[in-house]
């Protein structure tokens, strides 16, 4: 898995006034109209050097949604799976790329997240020792971005005080 910077160039009120920005591999522009968010457009981190547009508005189909903080910088979720082309697979946390090969999906950080002690609070208590609940879930319940509770969920996991579905149940996580 390689990791690379993001580059944020910007908002922009049209899809063709964001390709200008676009010089290099991770440089990203925000399209915004009427004080929304439509698009997200990434000059493709894998270096294809396609402008790949991403959705940021539900009205408009399937969208992702775009998490900006001033400590932490940009973060998308879900991740992008690009169905033509190169078929790149990516996360973006924290103004990072984590470029995936096709079939590799496991991912960590050895960056600790801002408010990183009281999010793992926060996470634990939302853990059950009865039933699963998935990281997604707790994020919307938190108003944290998701990659950050996953990272909390894996390392609770890995330190023993958690447990992850498998199967159908990856990504939801449990107390043991
Ligand atoms: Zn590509």
């Amino acid at each position: 898995m390689a990791t690379s910077a993001l580059r944020f160039q910007g908002t922009v009120q049209s899809r063709g006034e964001a390709s200008d920005y676009l010089e290099a591999a991770g440089d990203v522009v925000l399209i915004k109209r009427g004080g929304r968010p439509r698009w997200l457009l990434l000059s493709c981190p894998c270096g294809c050097g396609e402008e790949f547009p991403i959705n940021l508005d539900p009205r408009a189909g399937p969208a992702w949604r775009l998490y900006m903080s001033r400590h932490t910088g940009l973060s998308l979720y879900p991740s992008v799976w690009r169905e033509s082309g190169c078929e790149s697979h990516y996360i973006i946390w924290n103004d990072k790329i984590f470029l995936f090969g096709r079939y590799e999906d496991n991912f960590d950080s050895a960056t600790e997240t801002y408010g990183y002690t009281q999010l793992v609070e926060a996470v634990s208590e939302r853990l059950s020792d009865t039933g699963l609940i998935s990281f997604s879930d707790i994020a919307e319940d938190l108003g944290e971005v998701p990659w950050d509770v996953l990272m909390v969920c894996r390392r609770l996991v890995r330190k023993g005080f958690a447990r992850e579905g498998v199967g159908e149940q990856r990504g939801s996580f449990g107390r043991l």
